[in-house]
Parts: C-alpha cells; sequence; structure tokens
C-alpha cells in the first residue's frame, strides 16, 4: 500500500512536469502545430522508471517521435523529476497502473523512434518512415539549364518559387514531359527556394506513389484522419509523377479529395506527369479536368543546343577535368534521347579520365561509349528502312516516295512503311509524309495488307523477317 501512495506521488510529480513542458512546447512550436500534435500526447504514467506517454495513433507517435521527440526528452530532463529515465510513447489512451486489464499498449523506447531529423518548421522530411522524400541537393534552380524546349516550365516554376502565396492561374502548377527530362529537378529546386525563402511554408515533397503507400499505410492502420490532417497542414504540395496513379481507384480518389481541400485553403500544388491531363487515360474525368485547371507547362525534348549547354554546365562543376570542346560537341550530338543519359555518358568520360590519367579525346571517348553510342545508333530511321528495302528488292529509292502503283514498286513500298511502323516510333501521319506525302489511311492499310500476306504465305513472312534483321544490323 505505501508503496502504491509513493508511486502515486511520483506520478502526480510527473502530470505536474508534463503539464509545464506542454506550456514549453507550445511557446516553442506555435499554436498550431502545439494542436496538431503535441497537445493530443497524454502522460499516462510511469512504469519501472519509464515515463509513459501516450499518443492517439501510431502515425502520430512516429511523427512526433522524430521531429519533437528529442526536445520532449530535453524537457523532461530540465523538469529533474526522475535520473535515467526513459520515455515511452504508447498507441491508445491506457493508463498505466490504472488497472490491470489495461496493461500498455506496445510501449516503443524512444530510441526505437528514428529521432534523427531535420525538422526545421517547414521541413521535407526524409525517412521512409514520413511523407515526405529526400531533396537532391544538386537540384536547384542554379543548376538547371534553361533553353527553348524547357523555358516555360522552368520560368512558371521560378514564378510560383518567388511568390510568397498562391500564383493565380497556376494552381496546380503541371509540369509534364518525357523520361529524363528535368521534371524531378526543377520540383526539387522549387521546393528549395521556397525552403530558403519563405521559412515559413511548410513544403511536401512526395512522389505519386509514395502518396499511394502512405495512403495504404494509413488505411491498413485506421490512420486515414492523421494522414489527411498532415497532408493538408502544408503550405505547398508536390506530387511526382502522377501518372502512377491512373487507374489505382481509391487513391486517386483520395488525392482528389486532398487536391481540393488544398486548393480550397488557398494553397498550392505542383503536379508532375509524364503526360498531359488529358492524355491520362486511366485517370477519371473529374480529376482529369482538376489537374488541367491552373498552368499546364510542357518539356519538350532538347535541342542539341540545350544538350551542349547542359554539358557544359555539369563541366563547370567539375573544374579538376578538361573536355575538350570537341567531344562536348559530339557527346551532345550523339546522346539524343535525354538529359540523364547524356550525364551518364559524361560521367563515364570523366570517370574514365581520372581513373586513366590520360586525356580525353574523341578516340577514348568513342571507346569507353560505345555500347551506348551502339544503342543511340541503333534508333532505325524510316530513309534506311527504305534504302535496305529499295536495294533488295532492286528498286529506286525514289520509287519509295513515287505514285506509281504498279506492283513491282508498290509491294516494296508496303513492305518498308510496314517495318517503318513496326521498327520506328514514328507516327503513321509522319510515316506517310516520308513517303512522298502519302495519307495516314495508305501507311494503315499497307500494314495490314502486309500482314495479311504474312500470315497466309510463309514465303513472303520469311522474306520479311530477313529484311527486318537486315535493317535491324
Ligand atoms: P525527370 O524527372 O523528368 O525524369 P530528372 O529531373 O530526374 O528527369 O532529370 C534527369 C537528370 O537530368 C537529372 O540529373 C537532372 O539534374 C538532369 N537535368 C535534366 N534537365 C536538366 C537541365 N535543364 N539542366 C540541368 N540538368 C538537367
Ligand atoms: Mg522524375
Amino acid at each position: 500500500m505505501g508503496q502504491l501512495a509513493e508511486l502515486q506521488t511520483i506520478d502526480d510529480l510527473l502530470a505536474d512536469a508534463w503539464t509545464r513542458i506542454g506550456g514549453k512546447l507550445n511557446a516553442m512550436y506555435g499554436d498550431a502545430i502545439y494542436r496538431s500534435w503535441l497537445k493530443p500526447i497524454r502522460f499516462a504514467g510511469s512504469e519501472d522508471g519509464r515515463i509513459v506517454l501516450s499518443v492517439p495513433t501510431r502515425f502520430v507517435r512516429e511523427w512526433v517521435g522524430s521531429h519533437y521527440g528529442e526536445q520532449i526528452a530535453t524537457l523532461w530532463l530540465e523538469e529533474q523529476v526522475f535520473e535515467g529515465y526513459a520515455i515511452a510513447y504508447v498507441v491508445g489512451a491506457a493508463a498505466v497502473g490504472a488497472s490491470a486489464e489495461s496493461p500498455v499498449n506496445e510501449p516503443v523506447a524512444l530510441d526505437n523512434i528514428i529521432t534523427a531529423s531535420n525538422w526545421q518548421g517547414n521541413e521535407v522530411v526524409d525517412s521512409d518512415l514520413h511523407m515526405g522524400a529526400a531533396l537532391d541537393p544538386r537540384y536547384t534552380f542554379d543548376n538547371y539549364v534553361v533553353g527553348k524546349p524547357n523555358e516555360l516550365a522552368h520560368a512558371a516554376a521560378r514564378r510560383v518559387a518567388d511568390s510568397a502565396a498562391v500564383v493565380p492561374g497556376c494552381n496546380p502548377l503541371f509540369l509534364y514531359g518525357g523520361v529524363g527530362l528535368g521534371k524531378t529537378h526543377l520540383m526539387h529546386a522549387l521546393a528549395w527556394h521556397i525552403r530558403a525563402n519563405s521559412p515559413q511554408r511548410r513544403v511536401l515533397y512526395l512522389s505519386a506513389e509514395k502518396f499511394m503507400y502512405q495512403f495504404i499505410k494509413a488505411l491498413r492502420f485506421k490512420e486515414t484522419m492523421a494522414f489527411k490532417e498532415q497532408l493538408r497542414s502544408v503550405d505547398v504540395l508536390m506530387i511526382d509523377d502522377v501518372q502512377f496513379i491512373a487507374g489505382k481507384d481509391s487513391t486517386q480518389e483520395e488525392f482528389f479529395h486532398t487536391f481540393n481541400a488544398l486548393v480550397d485553403q488557398n494553397k498550392q500544388l505542383i503536379i508532375s506527369c509524364d503526360r498531359s491531363p488529358s492524355d491520362l487515360e486511366d485517370m477519371e474525368e473529374r480529376v482529369r479536368s482538376r489537374l488541367g485547371w491552373g498552368l499546364v507547362a510542357d518539356i519538350h525534348a532538347t535541342t542539341y543546343e540545350l544538350r551542349l549547354g547542359i554539358l557544359q554546365s555539369k563541366l563547370e562543376q567539375r573544374p579538376e577535368v578538361t573536355i575538350p570542346p570537341k567531344v562536348l560537341e559530339f557527346l551532345a550530338h550523339k546522346i539524343t534521347s535525354n538529359v540523364r543519359e547524356l550525364e551518364g555518358a559524361l560521367n563515364r568520360v570523366v570517370a574514365h579520365a581520372t581513373l586513366v590519367g590520360r586525356p580525353v579525346t574523341l578516340e577514348t571517348t568513342q571507346e569507353v561509349l560505345h555500347d551506348l553510342l551502339r544503342a543511340n545508333d541503333r534508333r532505325i530511321s524510316i530513309d534506311d528502312i527504305q534504302k535496305q528495302v529499295a536495294n533488295h528488292y532492286n528498286i529506286k529509292v525514289s520509287d519509295m516516295h513515287s505514285a506509281r502503283r504498279s506492283r513491282s514498286v508498290a509491294r516494296p513500298r508496303q513492305v518498308a512503311m510496314y517495318l517503318s511502323k513496326k521498327l520506328t516510333s514514328k507516327s503513321l501521319p509522319e510515316i506517310g509524309r516520308k513517303f512522298g506525302g502519302k495519307d495516314h489511311t495508305t501507311v494503315m492499310h499497307a500494314v495490314k495488307r502486309i500482314e495479311e500476306l504474312m500470315a497466309s504465305d510463309s514465303e513472303i513472312a520469311n522474306d520479311i523477317e530477313l529484311l527486318e534483321r537486315i535493317v535491324q544490323n
């Protein structure tokens, strides 16, 4: 009995201490954060020299642990009630020692919760356990080379980044373009910029995949309230690669509600995607139209000038290596697929030069990159196909462009159209244009005709397959 009385006294002391700590936390972090995250924490008692705090959900436990855990621990130390204590956060409202039937629910020592957080008021959190994703320090506006293909997207991003509030007509800012053309780079640059210039604005950057993952996790642990609350408490929400949630119905639904809630509260949204809103076929119509509400800016395929500019800028960041302009021009000319591949090529050349310690020349570059160059060369052109097919059937290349209908030229022409469709990524109208300005229906007809012939006549099928192999080599 005496022991129990003593315990209660200690717990009373601890409860008073917690009230004081709460006041300090409130003063430190402000009302909004205090009310969302800290006020719901209850002092639940002490047990084996541990202070037990209860939190409403697992999500809040993780969040509090990683963002405020260290501060809370420090404040407890200052209270000097215990010596050498630990803090356990438990989920649920169970009070320790109140009765045998309410055991501590999954106590977690503070040490087990990631405390290495770098929350600084408007943090983009970077741990798998949390919502946001890490920002790449290299992806800044300073390191982004602007050229014709990306000038609109860049200008829009800068505009949004420079503004202290939502930019009218730019909410959401929807950036789209092919793989490796700099969408993620631009988004990170935006986030860095806002962090540096408006530290009071809370920025959350995450991929659509992570959005879905977090959402599913919240559903599983019945923490959707906390999930929603957290998403809706930010000032700037960035979702990268939104095409990922096309076709994922419930995630799309959640995204739609988050989207609406944020726009209603006049918060800034920035979305990236690999295609335009209207091309998001598996996305619900209402979501699609919402995505296109603000400013839609596309990033086009790179030009030679932009590629060269990017190479030069990347080299400026590595003053220890010199690469002759000829080599840079060669790379800009040859590696046309996307910026990521271009960067990769440059890195290989630089790595080779520094490892071997020999100056970089056109020859060494070609040697180091032979596989990459071959892959970029392997992209078959319609011109090649026409040449090879004409050669094979012993007709003139110019017959490919002519309007002559005699069987001896019409059939090879159809074969060339068929191969162009099969081996290049050109559209039917583009192919038609290459064959002396023919209509896309003519190309379509040719493709069908050859397919039929191949299906019914194995000799023709063999012949065309042989041609295909010739063209590919
Ligand atoms: P995406 O997200 O569109 O697939 P990323 O943003 O990941 O493309 O870009 C791929 C790589 O190319 C990154 O390393 C990025 O820094 C670089 N990059 C792309 N565009 C530019 C540019 N305009 N200037 C400098 N670097 C660029
Ligand atoms: Mg990306």
